[in-house]
């Protein structure tokens, strides 16, 4: 059922001829998934299928596993022991049948809820590869760009390591200038030049590059390239003091100095300021300005917001904001039925100070004006549910309870009889919004959002029939569901040398090869079929015995 309009060719899912053959079903409400990352992909796999009409939209047809991608890059893991394609993702649900469009969405257009989309593969076609997708519910869990800070040469020489084609061609990348070095006919100067590999960016993701090309070169490289070897040379550049820094002190100090050992040549207080095709020009106050031969150089500096997002959010009234923001059930704010999970989104955590007045009111129950001990309490569930920020200031300050807090505004007075007024009540909640937490853009959290969202869908038509649903927020009135809770399982830092730093919930700290144990077993568990897990650890036990590959 393809209609014309406006010279796009609008897809009208489900049609009537299609609904003829089968028995009578209710008409299912249309779901549009956009992207099949983390996000996407954990929506998809704990979505309920049979109660919706499901179409999933995606430049790519697989799901990465990211946190391998640094593997990749060295050969120490193939590139297709970490995907895996979506239909065959897909085709494991149970229920509906879910269908799939390899395409790109480049407009969102949510007065009437469709979307724009565009395949490169249909671009010799009618229309020009693109069409229009009606949704009742739009699910975006589109990723974000790599940022390069408009960076003059950034996207000309620098490689990225987003994607998996990203880490196929650093890794050739790392062979071309090795065999390029070694050409007869260079200068000293001129290989030493080859060898020099940049990173820019000292978070996770370009540490763990620096430290995986690191393990290539003395572990494999050094050998077949012995009389280039010396000259190799690993520089990492960050712009603030230290690398790591959403890291444990512990753990940063651990990296430079291992790093240090390692020769690895880490730059902190350097920003890139320019790429030329060989040189590298960086910034230090006290230095000025210096440029660097480099042979490759992989920019690994943060994330920005898609364009096509950035549109979106001008069209809803989030144009002053940096992320698409939802709130707390990763609802967009501003425009009904659209949804965000992942890195292309923020929660917008509501403020304590914002309802105050409103949180006093349903407190007070007696409508005496002033607030018990006892009144509070008997909301406190309700306000944690609702202001996480509450129960993280009380532990923060290391207090008990709520009667800790209060007696805090009230100066010391004496225990049973304090009551709070209004003011008095402010001035208590006056710092909580402080603890708001915003959560990191990592596969952790997207997936947990996935999951979460895709929970809140399978019980939304039971919410539908039972409106008063279970979860009282006051303030707010009633809600059908808690909010999205984010549940911290940790952090890995792979540095190197069959070491690894563990952060784990309660700061748990961990550095060293037992970590490294703990990270391969993590990460085996973590894959999301048996054939790539199969498949990746058979790539750890072959580099184990031969070693690295450095065929290109
Ligand atoms: P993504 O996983 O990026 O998925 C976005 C999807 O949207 C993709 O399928 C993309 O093709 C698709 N898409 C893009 N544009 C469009 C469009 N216009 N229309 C439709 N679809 C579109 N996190 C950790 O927790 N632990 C780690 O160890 C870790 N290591 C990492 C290592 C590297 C090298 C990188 C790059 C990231 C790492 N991360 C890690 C972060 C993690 O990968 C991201 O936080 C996570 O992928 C975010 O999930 P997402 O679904 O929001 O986006
Ligand atoms: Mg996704
Ligand atoms: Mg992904
Ligand atoms: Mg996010
Ligand atoms: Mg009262």
């Amino acid at each position: 059922a393809a209609a014309s309009s406006g010279g796009l060719v609008a897809y009208a899912d489900s049609g009537s001829d299609a609904a003829v053959e089968k028995p009578q079903l209710p008409q299912r409400k249309k779901v549009v998934v956009l992207g099949t990352g983390w996000g996407g992909t954990t929506f998809l796999r704990n979505l309920d299928t049979r109660l919706y009409d499901v179409q999933v939209i995606s430049p790519r047809n697989y799901f990465a596993f990211t946190p391998l991608l640094p593997s990749v890059t060295s050969g120490t893991v193939e590139p297709r022991s970490i995907v895996e394609p979506i239909r065959r993702i897909l085709e494991k649900q149970k229920g509906g049948e879910i269908k799939f469009w390899e395409a790109e969405c480049f407009k969102i257009d949510p007065q009437n809820k469709r979307i724009h989309c565009r395949s490169d593969l249909g671009t010799n076609l009618e229309g020009n590869g693109e069409f229009l997708v009606d949704y009742d519910y739009l699910v975006v869990a589109v990723g974000a760009r790599t940022n390069t800070f408009n960076t003059p040469g950034v996207v000309e020489n620098c490689h990225f390591l987003k994607e998996v084609e990203d880490a196929q061609k650093i890794r050739r990348s790392v062979m071309d200038c090795f065999e390029k070095a070694s050409l007869p006919f260079l200068d000293e100067e001129e290989r030493k030049k080859n060898l020099h590999f940049v990173v820019v960016g000292g978070g996770p993701t370009g540490v763990e590059f620096a430290a995986s090309l690191h393990d290539f070169v003395t572990e494999d490289l050094a050998k077949l390239y012995p009389s280039i070897q010396h000259l190799v040379k690993i520089s990492l550049i960050e712009a603030a003091d230290h690398i790591l820094t959403m890291f444990d002190k512990r753990i940063t100090h651990f990296a430079e100095d291992k790093f240090g050992r390692d020769g690895i040549d880490v730059k902190t207080g350097y920003k890139v300021v320019k790429v030329a095709k060989d040189a590298i020009t960086m910034q230090n106050p006290a230095t000025g300005d210096i440029s660097v031969p480099y042979g490759m150089a992989v920019w690994s500096t943060g994330i920005g917001t898609r364009p096509f997002i950035v549109e979106f959010m001008k069209q809803i009234g989030q144009g002053n904001r940096r992320v698409l923001a939802t709130d707390e059930w990763l609802r967009v704010l501003e425009c009904d039925g659209v949804y965000a999970v992942g890195d292309c989104a923020t929660i917008n955590q509501r403020r304590v100070m914002e309802d105050i007045s409103e949180i006093f009111k349903v407190a007070d129950k007696d409508k005496s004006g002033t607030l018990t001990v006892k009144e509070i309490q008997d909301v406190l569930d309700d306000i944690y549910v609702r202001y996480p920020q509450v129960q993280l200031y009380l532990k923060s300050k290391q207090m008990n309870g709520i009667a800790d807090l209060v007696r805090s505004a009230k100066g010391d007075a004496e225990k049973e009889s304090v009551e709070l007024n209004i003011e008095e009540f402010k001035k208590a909640l006056s710092l909580v919004d402080s603890q708001v937490k915003f959560l990191p853009a990592t596969a952790q959290v997207a997936s947990q959002q996935g999951q979460y969202l895709a929970r809140c869908f399978n019980k939304m038509k039971d919410a539908e029939e039972h409106p008063e649903g279970p979860i009282r927020i006051r303030g707010e009135g009633r809600h059908r569901f808690r909010p999205f809770r984010y549940r911290h399982l940790g952090q890995f830092a792979p540095l190197g040398g069959e070491q690894t730093a563990a952060q784990l919930p309660g700061d748990w700290i961990s550095i060293g090869h037992s970590s490294q144990w703990l990270w391969y077993s993590v990460y085996a568990t973590k894959q999301i079929s048996w054939r790539t897990r199969m498949l990746v650890v058979s790539d750890w036990t072959r580099r184990f015995i031969f070693g690295r590959d450095s065929s290109c």
